[in-house]
């Protein structure tokens, strides 16, 4: 099977959010920048060389925070996968970027580098909730990236953050309401988690923060999504939301299990090599990720087994409102799991926590609520891997 989607890691940000528990450090100076994008260009020619690759549909841009590269870096690899490869008709390129890291000019120049889609981890629009999320601009830079987001794309989408204290339906209501008034078509809204390792985990195990009630978290995602379908934005994910056909077509991959290559450092891929899908992990260290020429980064590379596969399957596409399609999984994994995986199928109807179709596993609003004990519950039951 040939791969059509490719993620490309930056792994760099301005400064680290105290809650953040993604692949990336603070960027310390402009000569680091440098050699960073050259080592991912290196990335970018090493990896496709070894992947089969047939038309390109999507390159995702992600981080870190990718904005803080220069546009001609982006260029560069956008126009060499394009002289090596067809692209689709309709390919999608997005570019995560950061709100304080960028001007009109420097969204100009991406879009001309070949960005059509950029994705803005705007978080809030209110002063209070910014400086709570230890975001490195206010609302007024907030604001000024939205007001260019939407006058250069029209493609873009937004970043939000729910569920922490202090936050408040009025403030949610408040960043929702000017999201649309920028006409925006697509929303992520990603509840605060508090992982491990990172300074709010820390401050929540010391007592100094504190967890939102359940019910109140239920209160909020159940705002946002009658808050946004008002306005035409469905949602399609557990946290993703858009006007119909300006969903994310590179992160659907993902959910419905398609190939992908991931380039740059601790980038994941899953690639079916020899009929068999196999899991690929680029080295995670940063540094020694960059000071790797044009060497082999990849750390991990093993062909999964059909239960891990099925797992996967399950925690992915679970996760999309419109589930997964039984046809789809028959033809991916033998008949015997699948039908072990059945025989929970039942329970969780009775509970109302997956839909009555023959045709998809599908959750209802109450199982993609409780999504992490219900795909617990499903895979529970397939064993041994
Ligand atoms: S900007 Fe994004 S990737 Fe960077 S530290 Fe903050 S949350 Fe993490």
């Amino acid at each position: 099977m040939s791969v059509s989607s490719i993620y490309v890691h930056w792994p760099f940000c301005k400064s680290k959010c105290p809650y953040c528990a993604f692949l990336s450090t603070p960027l310390r100076d402009e000569q680091l920048r440098e050699v960073a994008e050259q080592r991912l260009i290196n990335d970018v020619k090493f990896s496709v060389e070894r992947t089969n690759i047939d038309t390109i549909k999507t390159i995702y841009f992600g981080g870190g925070t990718p904005s803080l590269m220069s546009a001609k870096t982006v260029y560069e690899i956008v126009n060499y996968l394009l002289d090596k490869y067809p692209f689709a008709d309709d390919v999608e390129i997005t570019l995560e970027a950061n709100p304080a890291t960028f001007d009109k000019q420097k969204i100009l120049d991406f879009k001309k580098a070949g960005i059509n889609r950029l994705s803005v981890g705007i978080q809030s629009f209110c002063d209070d909730n910014l400086h709570f999320l230890g975001r490195c601009y206010d609302a007024h830079q907030a604001v000024t990236a939205a007001k260019i987001a939407s006058g250069v794309f029209e493609n873009f989408s937004f970043d939000f953050m729910y569920g922490y204290q202090g936050q408040t339906l009025q403030d949610l209501e408040h960043d929702l309401q000017k999201a649309v008034d920028f006409g925006c078509k697509h929303i992520s809204a990603y509840q605060l988690m508090f992982e491990e390792n990172t300074p709010f985990y820390r401050k929540l195990q010391k007592g100094e923060l504190v967890e939102l009630s359940e019910k109140a978290e239920v209160e909020q995602y159940n705002f946002i999504e009658s808050f946004l379908s008002a306005h035409g934005i469905i949602r399609y994910e557990i946290s993703n939301y858009s006007i119909p056909s300006f969903e994310s077509r590179h992160n659907l991959a993902y959910w419905r299990y398609d190939d992908y290559l991931g380039i740059g450092a601790g980038a994941h891929s899953r690639i079916t090599i020899d009929g068999r899908k196999h899991e690929i992990i680029n080295q995670r260290d940063i540094f020694a990720w960059l000071k790797e020429s044009d060497s082999n980064t990849v750390e991990r590379n093993q062909p999964l087994t059909d239960t891990e596969q099925l797992e996967e399957i399950i925690i992915m596409g679970l996760r999309l409102v419109d589930g997964v399609s039984i046809d789809e999984l028959k033809a991916k994994i033998p008949s015997e799991l699948i039908d072990k995986l059945f025989t929970r199928v039942p329970f969780l109807k009775q509970r109302g926590l997956v839909l009555d179709n023959d045709d998809k596993i599908q959750l209802t609003n109450d199982g993609l609520l409780k999504l992490n004990s219900v795909v617990e519950y499903l895979c529970d039951t397939l064993g041994e891997k």
